[in-house]
């Protein structure tokens, strides 16, 4: 396995940085959630956790923001560690769309009549009706100790004001997650799953808690540093196939060709991403481009990936 020079790894944070800030010009904030429109485009944070647990800051990369779709890649984790991996992918499969996130089109259009992968929203919402608890609260709080863990803390916050805002606009994820129970998908009353959704979308972290997180997956599910189990091999492995797939929606296969690496998105402007054996990254940056991923993000981490060597492929 290679090793990274700890003493070049801290420049070269800082130099991917200070490269990507004019890029979040480009970008814009999301507004559909009312709440987000708030958010400093100018913003710009990045870090890299080693198999070692070591790490390396630059930039905004302690300011908190939410998780949003980020968050969609560990709820698929936990609930294959809870429910189980048949339990899930008899309700949602592992095909990417070349469509947008929240695209309803295919669940009436398409004959598996179930969303085509878990990191859609479509596919998300069935991903959070399954995970443990018996209401929304438990499901919600069991997300917020699961993703705390692998991000080496008790557990998560959550934004309230994100939260309330996306549930009481969030006719779009309403219109799906309805879709779903028609369909028989759901594991739980509809409004509770979109309720555990949002929940799970406002829990709060900053770029070093999705390099922790993405550094889970990047060792199969061992914690960075102690050698601790958090996962099951199997889930990081169908969690990181799918980012590498599906993680950016309608831009996967062109990041993927670029950057070679499982990453994962959220409107709140995070990239999370896994270097298979070497790392996990997390970026930050709320500008996004028009498929919704972070401008800044995503030439951090190919930046990082052509300069470090990480294409996983
Ligand atoms: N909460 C957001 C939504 O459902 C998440 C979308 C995203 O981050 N791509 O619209």
């Amino acid at each position: 396995m290679r090793t990274f020079d700890p003493n070049g790894l801290g420049t070269l944070v800082e130099r991917v940085v200070a490269e990507a800030r004019p890029l979040a010009r480009e970008g814009s904030v999301a507004s559909y959630i009312p709440a987000l429109a708030a958010a400093d485009p100018a913003r710009v944070g990045l870090a890299l956790v080693d198999a070692d647990g070591r790490s390396h800051q630059a930039g905004d990369s302690r300011d908190r923001f939410t998780m949003q779709s980020v968050s969609k890649p560990i709820a698929l984790a936990l609930a294959m560690e809870s429910a189980g991996e048949e339990a899930v992918f008899s309700r949602v499969g592992k095909e990417p769309t070349g469509d947008p996130f929240n695209s309803i089109i295919r669940l009436e259009t398409s004959e598996r009549r179930k969303p085509f992968n878990p990191l859609i929203n479509a596919g998300a919402i069935v991903v959070s009706s399954l995970l443990p608890g018996s209401d929304a609260a438990e499901k919600g709080e069991a997300f917020r100790a699961f993703a705390g863990r692998l991000a080496g803390r008790a557990t998560l916050d959550r934004d309230e004001e994100v939260f309330r805002s996306e549930r009481e606009t969030g006719a779009r994820n309403r219109s799906i997650a309805w879709f779903l129970a028609e369909l028989g998908l759901l594991a739980c009353p509809v409004e509770d799953a979109l309720d555990v959704y949002f929940r799970q979308c406002a829990a709060l972290v900053d770029a070093l808690d999705l390099a922790r997180i993405g550094a889970v997956l990047a060792l199969d599910g061992l914690e960075p540093g102690t050698g601790e189990r958090l996962m099951a091999q199997r889930s990081a492995r169908v969690v990181k196939a799918l980012m590498f797939s599906c993680g950016l929606y309608d831009e996967s296969g062109e990041f993927g060709v670029d950057a070679g690496l499982p990453a994962k998105s959220g409107v709140g402007g995070g990239l999370m991403a896994a270097a298979p054996g070497r790392c996990g990254i997390g970026a930050f940056g709320p500008a996004l481009d028009r498929r919704g991923n972070s401008v800044a993000g995503l030439a951090m981490v190919r930046s990082l990936s052509a300069e470090l060597g990480l294409y996983a492929l």
